[in-house]
């Protein structure tokens, strides 16, 4: 079985970005901005925005967070992306979700302007990756399938079948992998016979939120198995994938932590990088 190391690949994929950054610098002058919106003090937003930013200044981006508290009102936080949208130092931006229930989060999404939305949720960014167009791609799915595309360089006629249809995950996945000429099955809660599903499937990307759901009699031997799931146990993190059971059958497999997570932050970085390129 092939332990999928996406730490290691993200460590390669921040390693390029941090020379093309350096080659931008010296070609522009200029380097790419990516400008991170923190809205209230909920814990795991704040280690996350943390590592964006980390992440952002150890491959030489322009990295700024703007904070708020949790009382913000919407007519702020919308004005500030106003300005952040008409600031030509700032590349991207993101404004890290959950919102406080009462800032309307799609009129978030929208504000900001499809050029510079590094997670790829904007109207206009979400339609052209369906239409097959150029598109800004949501980190996440981007790097599940950057190391799908690593294992294997062909996926024409591969069955995929992608468990969780959220916008954030399970949508654009499918998305990416349709373009690959996959035959793809999208998953979700009212889908019967899960198991039977998984069980014809080449790839199977695990993007649900329910721990260990997806067990070793699920999988085809052979399969290629990418685990999104981040969630708490009493036995620690674990994925969406039952890890120890997975491992046994399956061709390739994502570990969680050390898989996906990594890849989603190098993604991003990435993302960022593209918005300056297409801006200058
Ligand atoms: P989400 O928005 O809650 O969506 C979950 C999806 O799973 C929904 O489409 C839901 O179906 C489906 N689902 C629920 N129960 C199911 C079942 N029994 N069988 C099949 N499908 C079922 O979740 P998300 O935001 O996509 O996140 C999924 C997981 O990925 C979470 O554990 C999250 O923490 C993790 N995550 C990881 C990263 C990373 O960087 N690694 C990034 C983002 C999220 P319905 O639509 O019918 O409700």
């Amino acid at each position: 079985m092939i332990l999928i190391d996406g730490k290691k690949v993200a460590a390669e994929i921040r390693e390029e970005l941090k020379k093309e950054v350096s080659d931008l610098k010296s070609k522009t002058n200029k380097v790419p901005g990516l400008t991170v919106v923190l809205i209230g003090d909920m814990a795991p937003s704040q280690i996350y925005v943390r590592m964006k930013e980390k992440a952002a200044n150890e491959v030489g981006l322009k990295s700024e967070v703007i904070r708020y508290p949790d009382s913000a009102e919407e007519k702020t936080v919308l004005e500030k992306i106003d300005e952040l949208n008409k600031d030509k130092s700032v590349s991207g931006i993101l404004v890290q979700l959950p919102l406080p229930k009462h800032i309307d989060k799609q009129k978030v999404i929208e504000a900001i302007s499809p050029t510079k939305d590094v997670d790829g949720f904007h109207p206009a960014n979400v339609g052209n990756l369906s239409s097959g167009y150029e598109s800004i791609v949501p980190c996440t799915p981007l790097g599940c399938y950057l190391l799908i595309k690593k294992l294997e360089k062909n996926l024409s006629g591969k069955k995929a079948v992608i468990v969780g249809r959220s916008n954030l995950n399970g949508k654009p996945m499918a998305q990416l992998l349709l373009k690959e000429n996959c035959t793809v099955t999208i998953t979700h809660s009212k889908t019967k016979d899960l198991k039977d599903e998984c069980l014809e499937a080449d790839i199977i990307v695990a993007a649900v939120g329910i721990p260990e759901l997806v067990k070793g009699d699920w999988v085809k031997k052979d399969a290629i198995v990418i685990d999104v799931g981040i969630n708490k146990t009493d036995k620690g993190i674990v994925g969406d994938v039952a890890f120890d059971e997975v491992s046994k059958v399956a061709k390739a497999l994502t570990p969680v932590p050390g898989g996906v997570g990594p890849m989603t932050i190098a993604c991003l970085l990435k993302n960022t990088i593209e918005c300056f390129k297409k801006a200058h």
